[in-house]
């Protein structure tokens, strides 16, 4: 029996494949649901736009008709030796082959306060529970920690009425992930929303509570003083592998896999958040908490197992995220600083909330990558010109193949290939090709 721990979309994924290729019984132990559920939908189900049943991409008769089997129990432990997943309802279940994917967890630092009653991550389905559960009763929530999920956290706190103070440890938002012109047009984007205090440079000291354990407010490291009845902490995520440690199993932040994402145990794999490559693709990192390589390595790893020894290949670089209404997506990899070698070309629009941020090689001129904000580009067009190594010319004449609303957004192709000419002296017009054509003829 293939036994999988965690039902997200890497174990998922696996069992899926697995079963399109192979009749060896199935089982997904998963703590947190019984079923597979988008976990990036969660706040719209806070926000009312979705039932929690509708993040739930298969119905449960899926399940039986592809014979796989969905417990939900925590694992307790991994024995090795005896192939053994140990249940904590006290089941143990043998296992042929084993696949952790376990996921991520949210980070804590040891503030004080941070296991109060109104402190939570954004993370699980409980997490979702404990936020609805205590939001008649917020006033005010502060948010520690500025990433994607924090935004998150914040515009669904925002959603009812909730005052939101966000305390950023950086002077600019997400300034490790993005260059200070990205982080200056979000941050500005954040102040129109009514409700919503940013503190930048401001570290949380401790989360303050009453006699009953329940959250009363924070002080921070600058001194000040905010009264709240939530906190949110989002300061990123760690694999959760602490069920693991006692399996001898070689781990690091994460399980360490090779590239065919076996670990140091035989016939037993980790794939998704919890997985640590030992060595990674260059330019990649060795753990990716998103969730597409999760998806990819679930495919991967299901071909391995079904004997088709496969090496991951997490391919070109791609996000989407949304902070508040502007979209945001990433296609190749672009850093906050320029690497060696490097140029860039930044396009903003002087009104609309629109940014586009070009990175390529200087000498070869290969388009290395992209971050568009405001405007939305198709993944497999860019994705095409980073296989065939296109060059930032090239990218830019045929921008219009990659626009995924042309009538709505070709004010601004022109006026991005017109300030490219004028700071490279270069001579680049605009093509007409629709997207199609171009995938068609690629
Ligand atoms: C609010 C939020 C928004 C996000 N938005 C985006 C986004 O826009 N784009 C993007 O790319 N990524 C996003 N992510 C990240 C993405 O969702 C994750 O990378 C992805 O879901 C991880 O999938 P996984 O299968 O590796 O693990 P998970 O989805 O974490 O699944 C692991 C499961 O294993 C269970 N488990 C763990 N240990 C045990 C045990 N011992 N016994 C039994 N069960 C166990 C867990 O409870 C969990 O259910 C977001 C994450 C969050 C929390």
């Amino acid at each position: 029996m293939i036994v999988i721990i965690g039902n997200g979309i890497s174990g998922v994924t696996a069992a899926r494949n697995i079963r399109k290729r192979s009749d060896e019984p199935i089982t997904i132990i998963s703590a947190e649901s019984k079923y597979f559920f988008s976990r990036t939908a969660l706040m719209y189900v806070y926000m009312g736009h979705m039932k929690f049943e509708h993040t739930q991409p298969y119905e449960p008769h899926f399940w039986t008709k592809n014979r796989i089997e969905l417990l939900q129990d925590f694992v307790e432990h991994v024995d090795t030796s005896s192939n053994e997943v140990h249940l904590r309802n006290g089941v143990r279940l043998t296992y042929s082959q084993l696949i952790i994917a376990s996921g991520s967890k949210p980070n804590k630092f040891g503030w004080p306060g941070q296991d109060a009653d109104g402190v939570s991550g954004l993370y699980s389905k409980q997490d979702l529970e404990y936020i609805e559960e205590r939001s008649p009763n917020m006033k005010t929530a502060v948010i520690v920690g500025g990433g994607l999920i924090g935004i998150e956290l914040a515009e669904m706190l925002l959603s009812r009425n909730i005052e939101v103070h966000f305390l950023i440890r950086e002077e600019y938002f997400f300034n490790g992930l993005f260059p200070t012109h990205t982080s200056e047009m979000l941050m500005k984007h954040f102040e129109k929303h009514h409700g919503l205090h940013m503190h930048y440079s401001t570290e949380l000291e401790e989360i303050q509570t009453n006699n009953e354990n329940k959250v009363t407010g924070v002080k921070t490291k600058t001194g000040k003083q905010i009264e709240c009845q939530f906190v949110g902490l989002t300061v990123g995520v760690t694999p959760n592998i602490e069920f693991i440690k006692s399996s001898g199993i070689e781990i690091n932040r994460g399980v360490l896999v090779n590239e065919f994402l076996e670990t140091s145990a035989k016939g037993v794999y980790a794939i998704g958040d919890c997985a640590e490559l030992k060595s990674p693709t260059p330019g990649r990192r060795p753990i990716e908490q998103v969730w597409y390589p999760g998806k990819f390595m679930g495919e991967t790893v299901a071909k391995t197992i079904t004997g088709e020894p496969t090496k991951y290949n997490p391919g070109h670089w791609f996000n989407s995220a949304k902070f508040f209404e502007i979209e945001y997506q990433t296609y190749g990899m672009v850093h906050n600083e320029l690497q060696d070698g490097q140029d860039e070309f930044v396009y903003q629009h002087t009104e609309d909330e629109v940014l586009l941020h070009f990175v390529f090689e200087k000498e070869s001129r290969k388009f290395v990558g992209v971050n568009n904000f405001g405007i939305r580009l198709r993944h497999p067009v860019f994705n095409d010109w980073l296989l065939k190594e296109s060059t930032i010319e090239d990218v830019l004449t045929n921008l219009r193949s990659a626009n995924f609303d042309p009538e709505f957004y070709k004010k601004y192709e022109q006026e991005v290939v017109e300030r490219f000419n004028t700071k490279f002296g270069a001579k680049v017009q605009l093509e007409k090709t629709k997207w199609w054509k171009q995938l068609i003829n690629s």
